[in-house]
């Protein structure tokens, strides 16, 4: 088998591994070397020099790789032609041409893990990579394992731990979304570009400029974000901003938190009631008061800034990120990270739950390699 290992596009140099059966015959066969013997007679780790692919071929350094699943590296040019010459030359010579998922299937048994590889190669920040690398590591087979040979009460309690975990584990790719909503002119653009760094949003003194949703990525606490701006929700009057405003309310709809912006500076006229997670925003914390959050808000949770000057604007991140994400998972905790993992979890808990602890086992082992750990060996085996 072989695959293209780095991802589509033009880049300087382009990855692609050849492994399985007959994979070191094949690429020695395609493989002219610039000096010396071939590549079946070249020790493993150490690159060698040479030509591969129809006519003369491209430039390439080609690696024999030991360990599993072994096989050759081919380190080739870039570009899309160079790639489909290597390509094509391997399949010449019999590989049969895959994409880079089945590399990871072949490095290792565990579904489990061979999905947290294919995840972490999205993780949009450091923090989601290194929960996602811990299940890489067999963090999460391991605890499902433990949880086979565990007492009814303490299975019970420790499902319920991890179904719990999956609500950070199912975003740790796709991130959380979070609304700015608010009624015109209270200055969300304003509060939108400011958390992102740069001007994004058409921010202007005209009430309801901003007709569509404006969304930008960023990350809070290393939690991913996907930060939605939307028209001001409020009686339009044209048929533009009509269509805003209900994009608006199918955004907040959609949202996992709304940031309700209350300008601090004016009259307190919005009265809409929170619907879902909320949390208020006091805006334009530059300006003079107008009312006092503490005084007017009850317990409601708010945060005062000021996208003029930046003052809050931390501690509306923190604040972000707690109200995501209340309990971080401890270091090398088991995290479910992929819907059928969590699926597959809430189908044990009901099957203990009805008195049924086989089948809440049987759907735990078949989470797992079908034997754990792999032919008592060392757990996991690692990929690349
Ligand atoms: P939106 O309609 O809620 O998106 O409001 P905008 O972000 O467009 O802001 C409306 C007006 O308020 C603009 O003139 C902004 O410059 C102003 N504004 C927004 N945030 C602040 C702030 O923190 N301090 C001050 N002094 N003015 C602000």
């Amino acid at each position: 088998m072989a695959c293209v290992l780095t991802p589509t596009g033009r880049g300087a140099v382009a990855v692609v591994r050849v492994w399985g059966p007959g994979a070191l015959d094949a690429a020695d066969a395609a493989f002219r070397p610039a000096s010396g013997q071939g590549l079946a007679a070249t020790p493993p780790r150490r690159p060698r020099f040479g030509r591969l692919g129809a006519g003369l071929g491209d430039e390439v350094v080609a690696v024999v790789l030991d360990g599993e699943p072994g096989g050759v590296e081919i380190q080739c040019h870039g570009g899309s032609a160079a790639i489909a010459m290597v390509v094509e030359a391997l399949q010449g010579e019999g590989a049969r041409i895959v994409e880079p998922e089945a590399i990871l299937a072949a490095s290792t048994p565990s579904p489990i893990v061979a999905s947290a590889w294919e995840d972490l190669a999205q993780a949009p920040t450091l923090r989601t990579a290194e929960i996602l690398l811990e299940q890489a590591q067999g963090a999460l087979d391991r605890e499902i394992a433990d949880l086979i040979g565990a007492g009814d009460r303490d299975l019970a309690s420790r499902l319920e731990t991890l179904i719990d975990r999956a609500r950070v584990g199912l975003r740790l790719v796709g991130g959380w979304r979070v609304v700015i909503a608010g009624r015109p002119n209270v200055g969300k653009s304003r509060l939108l570009n400011a958390m992102a760094g740069y001007a994004r949003a058409i921010v202007s003194p005209t009430p309801g400029t901003t007709r569509d949703a404006v969304t930008i990525r960023t990350a809070f606490d290393g939690w991913p974000v996907e930060l939605v701006d939307t028209a001001g929700v409020r009686e339009a009057e044209d048929l533009v901003e009509r269509s805003g405003v209900e994009r608006a309310l199918r955004e907040r709809a959609r949202a996992d938190l709304t940031l309700h912006v209350l300008d601090r500076s004016g009259p307190l006229d919005d009265r809409a009631e929170p619907t879902g997670p909320t949390l208020i925003v006091a805006s334009k914390a530059d300006l003079p008061a107008a009312w006092e959050p503490a005084e007017v808000l009850g317990t409601a949770p708010f945060v005062v800034v000021s996208a003029e000057s930046g003052t809050g604007l931390d501690d509306l991140g923190a604040a972000i990120a707690r109200t995501l994400v209340p309990a971080p998972p401890v270091p090398g905790a088991a995290v479910p990270f992929r819907a059928e993992q969590l699926a597959a979890l809430t189908a044990a808990r009901a099957a203990l739950e009805s008195g049924d602890r086989r089948a809440a086992e049987q759907t735990l082992r078949a989470m797992l390699p079908t034997s754990f750990p792999p032919g008592g060996g060392r757990w996991p085996v690692r990929a690349g």
